[in-house]
């Protein structure tokens, strides 16, 4: 389907590097472990599939550009180079106000260029050589300061390599930079939770960390040792605590959680992942990327790119899995349910201008309900980020209880059928 033009509506471009050094036990991710990365091939690959492919957003307003994976500060800088530079020809900028201000307060650039990074393979050179090729946000992958903790997660590097990274970060000049914490792993208590908390604060030029529970599923090595009774979670009440320490912790050393695992300086949120939660669009490139576009009336298109790498590179755009098409109900309903995970919220209004009168009025009488259980609450407050984020007027945000039980509220509001 062709979409029409919408300068109107934030736009990111999501590319998945689908290859690592080593699985993780607990990961899941799309990616295959390998010793010689083909970089030019993958790099040829994912300009072949954007120019074939880049028309269905073009007049998009681009905010984001996103190296996700895998190991994606694996691929050679200058593959990542010619990605960015390919992705920034095609849509000439068009950034909002509040991005372009904050660009302007520290000399640097309105559209987000974000790549992970594990700590084992971030050396200076590697971090100057990604500043060279037009990254401004680093997303560093911790987890954990305690060496035990880290081994039982089958991380491939320590801790001190780990504050290493963060610390050649600071003096090469990142200014946007987000680490992740993990917890609630095998072994993982809340005394060395609170560790890993007090040192997490200690990074404080960092501007954003995302602090997952660990799920163990069953496809992976984890989810082996667990069905065997060889795997000792956290128990919930744990993980709970873990949370509430999470947010006291973050919270007093000045992040701000405004989505249910993210914690940003004011103005520092995470611009590509808050697509996701606002409804903004976000082309995938790459194996196994995932895609989302918005039809008219109210209707989505999800794509994902082909599951595997041998595929992908015989033939970028051809091996995609079938597109799905979200009808706009359920289309609806995911806008509620991932809304309300954040502190942008939602906002009646702008369900009115998408999907139309009729679904607003339902989509108020399920916020009022929710409202009434105690998972959410009216707020008019302006945050002053971009408007791409934080809508006018009132909105429905999230209440503690509502970000505790996000998944009782994603029952609220998904219809009957989903
Ligand atoms: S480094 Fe990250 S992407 Fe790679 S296996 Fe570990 S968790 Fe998964």
């Amino acid at each position: 389907m062709t979409l029409a033009p919408r300068p109107d509506l934030a736009f990111g471009v999501y590319i998945h590097f689908p290859f690592c050094l080593h699985r993780c036990p607990y990961c899941d991710f799309n990616l295959r472990v390998v010793r010689e990365i083909p970089h030019e091939a993958y790099a040829e690959a994912v300009l072949a599939e954007l120019e074939a492919r880049w028309r269905r957003f073009e007049g998009r307003r681009l905010v984001s550009i996103y190296f996700g994976g895998g190991t994606p500060g694996l691929w050679e800088a200058a593959c990542i180079a010619r990605v960015i530079e390919a992705i920034r020809q095609r849509w000439p900028l068009l950034a909002d106000p509040a991005d372009v201000a904050l660009a302007e307060a520290e000399g640097g650039d309105p559209i987000e260029v974000t790549v992970e990074i594990n700590p084992r393979a971030a050396a200076r050179p590697l971090l100057d050589a990604l500043a060279q090729a037009g990254v401004n946000r680093l997303s560093v992958g911790i987890q954990s300061f305690d060496e035990a903790t880290l081994g039982r997660l089958g991380r491939d590097h320590d801790a001190a390599r780990a504050l290493e990274t963060m610390r050649d970060a600071r003096e090469a000049g990142w200014r946007r930079l987000s680490f992740d914490l993990l917890f609630g792993g095998p072994g993982h208590t809340t005394d060395i939770f609170a560790e890993d908390l007090r040192q997490a604060a200690a990074l404080d030029w960092a501007d954003h960390v995302s602090a997952y529970s660990l799920i163990v599923e069953e496809a992976t090595r984890f989810g082996k040792l667990k069905a065997g009774g060889k795997l000792k979670e956290a128990d919930e009440a744990e993980v709970v605590e873990m949370l509430k320490m999470c947010e006291a912790g973050l919270g007093e050393a000045g992040w701000r959680r405004y989505e249910i695992s993210s914690y940003s300086r004011p103005g520092r949120e995470a611009r590509h992942n808050s697509l996701y939660w606002v409804g903004g669009e976000t082309m995938g490139l790459g194996v196994g990327a995932h895609e989302l576009a918005i039809a008219p009336d109210g209707v989505a298109l999800r794509r994902e790119g082909a599951l595997r790498t041998r595929d992908y590179l015989r033939d970028p755009v051809g091996s995609a899995r079938a597109e799905e098409r979200i009808e706009a109900p359920l289309h609806l309903a995911e806008r509620l349910y991932l809304g309300l995970r954040t502190r942008y919220g939602v906002s009646v209004e702008q369900l009115r201008g998408q999907f139309g009168a009729a679904a607003a009025q339902g989509a108020a009488q399920k916020l009022a309900a929710l409202e009434d259980q105690g998972y959410a609450e009216r707020s008019n407050a302006q945050e002053g980020g971009p408007a791409y984020l934080w809508a006018e007027g009132e909105r429905f945000v999230p209440t503690a209880r509502g970000m505790l039980f996000a998944d009782d509220v994603a029952m609220e509001v998904l219809p009957d059928e989903a």
